[in-house]
């Protein structure tokens, strides 16, 4: 063999492998990618997946005291809770007749899911939920005056739990107050307002 041709043909050996080689890097390179891009979208379902910001109210029939129950979860897990109370005036009632309500038949419902805190979703429920009525008025003296009552009737407070708690009476929160002279105030048994 001549040395041209040895020369030669090492040569196109040298550049079939270097171009092998590149192709080789080119087809990493790719893999890396895909890997990188399935990762990415991976990471960003399962963000939107497992966390969310969550709002629930809890309601009790009883007494209509309200209460909003806002979560940061991670896989349904509240890892931070804040809460928001809404007594009744019907709730103060209870409270001072020495019967306070234990909500025990509070129900609660999700208000609205923000999926990945970004998109709100199953369920997103706007609108009204609680009306809110004023109850600053239902001061220490108030307070003082049904305490009277209760000790004075003991029967107040038996006919306040049939009539609220047992058959949702709520006219009887009124009767109540007009019994312990309690100036006229309706007796707007919505939650306060924020
Ligand atoms: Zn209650
Ligand atoms: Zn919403």
């Amino acid at each position: 063999m001549r040395p041209v041709g040895r020369i030669n043909s090492s040569l196109s050996c040298f550049v079939t492998t270097s171009r092998l080689g590149q192709l080789k890097r080119q087809a990493f390179m790719r893999r890396i990618l895909v890997k990188l891009v399935a990762v990415l979208i991976t990471a960003v379902g399962l963000w939107f997946v497992a966390v969310d910001w969550s709002w629930f109210i809890h309601d009790c029939p009883d007494c209509g005291y309200s209460k909003d129950v806002a979560q940061y979860r991670v896989f349904t897990i509240a890892v931070h809770e804040t809460t928001h109370d809404r007594p009744t005036i019907t709730q103060y009632v209870a409270r001072d007749l020495g019967v306070p309500c234990q909500h025990t038949n509070s129900t609660s419902w999700h208000k609205h899911r923000w999926w990945g805190l970004l998109v709100c979703k199953s369920p997103c429920i706007n609108g009204v939920y609680a009306l809110t009525g004023d109850d600053s008025w239902y001061d220490d003296d108030v307070s003082a005056k049904v305490t009277a009552l209760a000790a004075a009737d003991s029967a107040i407070t038996d006919d306040f739990v049939q009539a609220v708690f047992e058959k949702h009476d709520l006219s009887f929160v009124q009767t109540v107050l007009d019994r312990a002279g309690v100036e006229s105030h309706s007796a707007d048994n919505s939650p306060h307002p924020d």
